[in-house]
């Protein structure tokens, strides 16, 4: 058959053949995704990994048990058919695939592992359950359409409806600290008063006000204006290096100290890091903090860099770019049984001589992401 000429957009032509030839290219698009999280190998002789795709197998390592969690690679090719949870990236993170935690799985990818992997961290997440609600994803008891947003600091997943804050409309571009994880670390509540978008900060209550019990330092009323940086010049003046949040502690507002909080795009490069404050955010275990290649979407932008080898356009590429985050790590991370089935989808249109729109391809997606919800509620 003669390809036919798909019009994706006004000024952009491709053949559906072109489509079906870039299959690879896809693939490589995918991982640049999952940036560095290998379908192949066995994260385990990295180490810790800085950030990596995660899964936690309910097959191996069910309810009740100890948690366990395993690489991207291993849950292809150790976990097949087995149910598991993705857990999207977490950082800090070694492959326990058949190690001690696991009764009778052998690891096929790298069976020589230590027993424990001791600086592992485990949430409730490896059993299938996020937020402070404790309820599975998706829920099929749940009928509210509600986002899931990640913790930058205990990596578990939360219900917009369940962060005590307001979201904000560019939840994407923004990092979020739920609030149990603020109240483990008061310290970011000053930096949240100065930083932080605004209504994650609201108004302070009037039962905020009245609260003694606040076992937070007492902040000093307001004295200058909000929008009033901490002087320049002063710092300049002293002869120590002087603290950042000292200052902001000293400026601090009286803000509401409640809810998660949504904090701007450069706010990790606002930190102080001093040598006080980078004792501190390691004895919270926060070190990660100061490091803004650490993020979600650093992590995703070095995948994407490192695959910049292919330069065309693809529609295909900019209907995945048109996704929200999440709805990418979905479909990334159910790539490979996606794959043929995207396949056999183009093919079709390529049967029936039939244009691709880019509607098509985000219905296909729309579709993928509705079957996957519908076969974890059986
Ligand atoms: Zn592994
Ligand atoms: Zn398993
Ligand atoms: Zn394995
Ligand atoms: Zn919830
Ligand atoms: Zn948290
Ligand atoms: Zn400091």
């Amino acid at each position: 058959m003669q390809p036919r000429p798909v019009n994706m957009c006004e000024e952009q032509t491709v053949s559906l053949v072109d489509i079906l030839q870039e299959d690879e290219e896809l693939e490589e698009e995918a991982s640049a995704v999952l940036a560095g999280s290998d379908s192949d190998h066995c994260s385990y002789p990295q180490g810790y990994v800085k950030r990596q795709a995660l899964y936690a197998c309910n097959t191996c390592t069910p309810k009740g048990g100890e948690a366990a969690g395993v690489c991207l690679a291993c849950s292809y090719k150790c976990h097949e058919g087995h149910d598991l949870f993705e857990l999207y990236t977490k950082r800090n993170f070694r492959c326990d695939c058949g190690n001690g935690k696991f009764k009778d799985l052998q690891c096929k990818l790298h069976p020589e592992k230590d027993e424990l992997n001791t600086l592992n961290k485990y949430s409730q997440n490896f059993f299938g359950s996020y937020c402070t609600c404790g309820r599975p994803y998706p829920d099929p008891d749940d009928q509210v359409e509600d986002e899931m947003i990640q913790c930058v600091v205990c990596e578990d997943w939360l219900h917009g409806r369940h962060l005590g804050c307001t979201v904000p409309d560019s939840v994407e571009l923004q990092e979020m600290i739920c609030e149990a994880c603020m109240n483990k670390n008061p310290f970011l509540w000053v930096y949240a008063a100065r930083l932080a978008a605004p209504g994650a900060a609201a108004q302070l209550t009037e039962s905020q006000r009245a609260d003694e019990s606040n076992t937070n330092r007492p902040l000093k009323e307001p004295q200058v204006d909000d929008a009033v940086e901490p002087s320049c010049k002063r710092l300049r003046q002293d002869a120590e290096p002087s603290c950042r949040l000292k200052e902001l502690q000293a400026a601090a507002q009286k803000a509401e100290q409640s809810g998660a909080v949504f904090w701007p795009s450069t706010w990790r490069s606002k930190l102080c890091s001093c040598s006080a404050c980078r004792e501190r955010l390691s004895e919270a275990g926060l070190p990660f903090l100061l490091d803004e290649s650490d993020t979600v979407l650093a992590y995703e932008n070095k995948g994407k860099s490192s695959e910049q080898t292919q330069q065309g356009h693809d529609p295909l590429m900019s209907a995945l770019d048109n996704l929200n985050r999440v709805q990418q790590l979905e479909i990334i991370h159910g790539y490979n049984d996606m794959k043929s089935e995207l396949k056999d989808f183009l093919q079709r249109f390529a049967a029936e001589g039939k244009v691709v729109t880019s509607d098509d391809i985000h219905h296909f997606f729309e579709q993928q992401s509705e079957k996957r919800r519908r076969e974890s509620c059986t």
